[in-house]
């Protein structure tokens, strides 16, 4: 008998593997992040967004389809009521081995309340978006957060056993400063360290992007005074390339969107806190699952054909670029509706 092999794999036209979703499950936060937000942002109302329920059917599709990591990011994921729920109902695909991995990226606000709920529910690492450790100066980059509250996150989530990622965005005269006093922080407490560029992405008020950029290159140039550079061959199909400081053994990420092209090794696509699937974070197209979920609230498979036919849209890359003295490649969605 002859029996039709269904692929369990996604594959974009370049042949990529599609192994990595990226789920937004709000766009609002606790802090305004002078590179993200403007200060009087306005939020969606909360018809638009996912219920924790679709997300939750939506990403087990996701999963079912060959998705192997997922990251729950936002906005601030960790503010999204009964998120909990969330990361519980998604351990299953854990312990069933669907799932090879559950993370995600927040300012670590909330996480001396959730760490240890966290980890019982099978999250080994957390990236933590941290750009200074001086007080004021982290008042002045997030506008809202506290330093301390911070800091106690931290600690709890090491206490709960979990992997810490620091991602720091590099901003011109704002951290530059403090690039030693960071990188000596992080060693000192085991915990991993990548540097971000700024990105091109939504608008941010009266903030200045160009003012803001900081080039990794320079950065590098920078830690290079005083360590030696060992550029390690890792790759992980995403835009981080590493490197070792040979002095102290730390592994260094640097996230080089806009001088680095990384997209030929793409793994990933991205779902925004209202359900629309991005294939690309630097291009503005989109597939919106948020309808097709709500037509078809018990039939999977125009969600599967959905996602499929999406992936089979994904470019080959993204066109930022900093050139000279003007930013193109512009994206208009703000990073936190995106997801980061
Ligand atoms: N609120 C969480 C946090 O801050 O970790 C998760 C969402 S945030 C949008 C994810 C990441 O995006 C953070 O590391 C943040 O620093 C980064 N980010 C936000 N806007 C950015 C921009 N314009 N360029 C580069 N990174 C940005
Ligand atoms: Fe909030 Fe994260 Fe954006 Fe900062 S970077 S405003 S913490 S979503």
């Amino acid at each position: 008998m002859f029996i039709m092999k269904i692929s369990k794999q996604l594959i974009d036209p370049f042949e990529r593997a599609i192994t990595y979703l990226r789920v937004s499950v709000t766009d609002r936060c606790d802090f305004r992040c002078v590179y993200c937000m403007s200060e009087n942002m306005t939020f969606l109302p909360k018809k638009e967004l996912l219920t924790l329920e679709e997300l939750d059917r939506l990403c087990s599709i996701f999963v079912n389809q060959g998705i192997q990591k997922l990251r729950v990011t936002g906005g601030e994921p960790l503010v999204r009521r009964n998120i909990m729920d969330f990361f519980k109902s998604m351990s299953r695909h854990l312990i069933s081995g669907a799932l090879k991995e559950l993370t995600l990226t927040t300012n670590a606000s909330q996480l001396e309340r959730f760490a240890e709920e966290l980890a019982n529910y099978g999250v080994k690492r957390v990236n933590i978006s941290l750009d200074t450790i001086d007080p004021d100066r982290f008042a002045k980059i997030t506008r809202w957060g506290r330093l301390s509250q911070v800091l106690r996150g931290i600690e709890a989530a090491q206490n709960a056993g979990l992997r810490v990622k620091i991602n720091s965005v590099a901003l011109k005269n704002i951290n530059e400063d403090e690039l030693f006093t960071l990188t000596n922080w992080c060693a000192e407490k085991d915990m991993d360290l990548t540097f971000i560029e700024v990105m091109p992405m939504g608008d941010i008020g009266n903030e200045n992007r160009l003012e803001q950029y900081w080039s990794l290159k320079d950065l590098e140039a920078e830690l290079s005074r005083k360590y030696t550079i060992i550029n390690l061959k890792e790759k992980t199909g995403g835009p981080a390339r590493y490197i070792k400081l040979e002095e102290t053994n730390q592994k260094i990420g640097l996230i080089t969107p806009l001088s680095h092209n990384f997209c030929e090794s793409c793994n990933r696509v991205r779902l925004t806190c209202t359900g629309q699937l991005h294939q690309c974070l630097g291009q503005e197209d989109e597939a919106d699952m948020r309808n097709i979920l709500r037509k078809y609230p018990s039939n999977d498979l125009p969600i599967i054909q959905a996602i499929k036919d999406a992936i089979a849209l994904k470019p080959k890359g993204h066109d930022f670029n900093y050139s000279r003295k003007k930013v193109s490649g512009n994206i208009s969605r703000n990073m936190n509706h995106t997801g980061g």
